[in-house]
């Protein structure tokens, strides 16, 4: 028996946790709904190496630690959703398994939990495994990041859970993300009276806004989106101050610093205006190493065994993933679960393909023990 076959046997149990695990629902920021869940992979995970566990301001993140052999390999999934408690519930239809963070990535944990059970039974050979399990990736990892830094400098590589792309294909490349308040200071004054005196800070902002757009690079894939706009209070009145919420999106680290020095040099438009900007980088891109190439190539190998046909994919969202590939450990991404829709109330996974994607798990990490 191989891990594939063991897992189509075991298909009506994987189900049953997946299940159980599904109801505990945690959304970000919900420590008592966090602690149930992270309660839930300690009783199910005590069997395959010693767990400790940090309380964090964002709930509590979970270790598990497994001696091996071969590389050093840290895995890391996210047990936080994005969904708000009783948005929607567990449902089968079909081929599909609905349920909040059943794609993204909750289902990623039972199929490592399982890809450990096949390993266990059918006494494969695993590397040196630490895994992280943190509450809060979808609110941008705060109180998790340092954890996952210092894991990643002390393993040889990585494998993040999150899920695949829509096609299936493995994640190499994903955008960085920043996150900036660009606000504009006028001067208020009456609309009617001494409409003079005042300095329109919506107005400076307007100015501002087509700048910041201009700083934009399809070409290589550098976004800014001003996506929030907030000013001015009642309509005679000149406004005194307007702000906008930036979201920039950039595949190489160069081109955030480019942007970066440009919005801190952002000058005024206006006379008698200010401007004021906070922010940064949030995420720094992932982008692929030659290393991190090599590895997705074992991957790709390792699924064409298994009637997976696995290309390399890049993919505009950040995840935990880009914190280990900017120190330059070798990451692949989007092994977990195949499936739909994250982030909607149609979340789901294909339940005929979970045997696949846990010998995937199971086979990748069996083939890292022959060689680095
Ligand atoms: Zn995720």
């Amino acid at each position: 028996m191989d891990a594939l076959e063991y897992t189509q046997t075991h298909l009506p149990e994987f189900l049953a946790d997946l299940e159980a695990f599904i109801r505990l629902e945690a959304p970000s920021h919900d420590l008592p709904g966090l602690r149930q869940v992270a309660r839930w992979i300690v009783e199910n995970f005590a069997p395959f190496g010693t767990l400790s566990q940090e309380e964090t301001p964002n709930g509590p993140l979970l270790t598990l630690k497994r001696p091996g052999s071969g590389p050093k390999v840290l895995v890391l999934c996210h047990f936080d959703t994005v969904h708000p408690v009783g948005a929607f519930g567990w449902k089968l239809e079909g081929d599909w398994a609905f349920g909040p963070g059943v794609y993204d990535m909750k289902g990623g944990i039972v199929q490592l939990l399982w890809a450990l059970r096949a390993a266990e039974a059918l006494g494969l050979k695993l590397p040196s495994l630490e895994v992280l399990f943190t509450p809060d990736e979808e609110v941008g990892s705060l109180a998790s990041r340092a954890a996952i830094e210092g894991a990643g400098k002390r393993n040889d590589l990585v494998l993040v859970l999150e899920a695949p792309m829509g096609n299936g294909d493995l994640k190499v490349a994903r955008k960085g993300v920043g996150q900036y308040r660009l606000t504009a200071h006028g001067k208020a004054a009456h609309q009617g009276v001494e409409p003079e005196k005042g300095v329109n800070a919506i107005v400076e902002l307007a100015h501002q806004i087509a700048q910041v757009v201009a700083l934009q690079d399809w070409e290589k894939g550098t976004t800014l989106g001003p996506n929030v706009v907030q000013g001015g209070t009642v309509s005679n009145v000149v406004p005194d101050e307007a702000q906008v919420l930036i979201d920039l999106r950039v595949w190489q680290m160069g081109e955030a610093k480019r942007i970066e020095g440009a919005l801190r040099a952002l000058q005024p438009h206006l006379p008698g205006a200010r401007l004021s900007l906070e922010g940064g980088i949030n995420r720094p891109p992932m982008e692929p190493s030659e290393a991190s190439l090599r590895l997705f190539e074992r991957a790709r190998r390792v699924g064409a065994q298994l009637g997976l046909n696995l290309g390399a994919g890049w993919v505009g969202g950040g995840s935990d993933g880009n914190f280990t590939a900017a120190l330059g450990v070798p990451t692949l991404d989007g092994l977990g679960l195949f499936g739909a829709d994250a982030h909607q109330k149609t979340e789901r996974v294909a339940v005929s393909q979970i045997p696949q994607r846990v010998a995937l798990l199971a086979g990748l990490l069996e083939d890292l023990v022959a060689d680095v």
